[in-house]
């Protein structure tokens, strides 16, 4: 095993991503603390490859409580012929590792978010560093990237693929085609208003064509899901063709939704819903009420939808602060070409 030493990162890696075949190996981000004093954060990639094909990166686990993505990726790595890749498939099952294993969205290493945390900062913590290495030694490798998450612990989503689709976007018309081969039910069209600490604002500043999943929530391992997210990358494996065709693509009927809304708790308290994530809402229904469990003598508190339109993602949580999220609220939008 060989471990080279990238120029502007300090991460290494401890496969060669240019040698052909089936590699298993870690970046080895060094990092001391009580836990590890001296030594390494580690984070499992695998690179298939074979022949002369484009590259797609593949990544789960940027968020530790979304299951459903890193298990489709653990499927894949399992089950992938080396002999019918034609092109090489970087996986990074668990993106946030330590996260990952301890069933959070952060890690208690650093706190930090790894979808907020790009660029990254190669002199930074270990989700800085991983992030930096992402973007400015991984992503400028890659003809394409899919990122895979879920609402985790504390939301659910409709199972729908976030991507920039804006035909006047460097990669919108590949983002697009990528879309449609993922075949999710639902397309988030992610606006100006994305953040620009995400590993999609990371593709799309490296002109990487690449598209994000939510695959439901709730912190579990749903297995719809996760056989949905299975058949989506092999689908997409194959648009990009470096797994053979196995006939014509089917058209699928995919709905683009435009965000128009965070609905956001008004008070503290046990939030009883009386929606659910892909339900269509009127303005002015009822959104069920806060319950002041602790102080049973106030009167709950009245939600109302301010808005009409389609429940992107719902809480998935009981009692809420103040601020926590209740609901996004989205609307049908046109998108030409889908
Ligand atoms: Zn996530």
């Amino acid at each position: 095993m060989t471990v080279d030493q990238l120029s502007t990162s300090r991460v290494q890696i401890s496969i060669d991503l240019s040698h052909k075949g089936r590699q298993i190996g870690d970046l080895r981000a060094r990092w001391s603390d009580n836990h590890v004093p001296g030594g390494y954060y580690l984070t499992p990639i695998a690179s298939l490859s074979r022949g002369e094909g484009p590259t797609l990166l593949i990544t789960g686990g940027v968020h530790g409580d979304e299951f459903e993505g890193p298990a489709a990726l653990m499927r894949l790595l399992n089950d992938l012929d080396i002999t019918h890749i034609n092109g090489r498939i970087i996986i990074i099952p668990a993106l946030n590792a330590p996260a990952i294993a301890e069933s959070s969205r952060v890690s208690s290493i650093d706190g930090l978010n790894m979808n907020r945390a790009f660029p990254g900062d190669p002199d930074g913590s270990p989700v800085q560093m991983i992030a930096h290495y992402v973007e400015a030694e991984l992503l400028p490798q890659c003809d394409a990237a899919i990122d895979l998450h879920s609402g985790g612990k504390a939301s659910v989503f409709v199972t729908c693929a976030l991507a920039d689709v804006d035909p006047e976007s460097p990669s919108g018309s590949a983002n697009l085609a990528l879309v449609k081969a993922f075949a999710a039910p639902y397309l988030w069209v992610a606006g100006p208003g994305n953040d620009d600490r995400s590993l999609n604002a990371a593709a799309a500043r490296q002109k990487v064509p690449m598209i994000a999943a939510e695959l439901g929530g709730g912190g579990s391992c749903n297995p719809d899901e996760t056989d949905f997210a299975e058949a989506a990358i092999r689908r997409c494996l194959s648009h990009l063709e470096i797994l053979p065709k196995h006939g014509d693509i089917p058209t699928p009927r995919i709905t683009p939704l435009a965000v128009k809304e965070t609905f956001i708790a008004p008070a503290s308290g046990l939030f009883d819903r009386k929606f659910k994530v892909g339900d269509k809402v009127e303005k002015g229904q009822s959104a069920g009420w806060i319950h002041f469990i602790h102080e049973p003598e106030r009167p709950s508190l009245p939600l109302v939808f301010g808005r009409c339109g389609t429940v992107l993602a719902v809480s998935n949580r009981g009692m809420l602060e103040r601020g926590d999220l209740i609901a996004i609220i989205a609307e049908h939008c046109q998108i030409r070409d889908l």
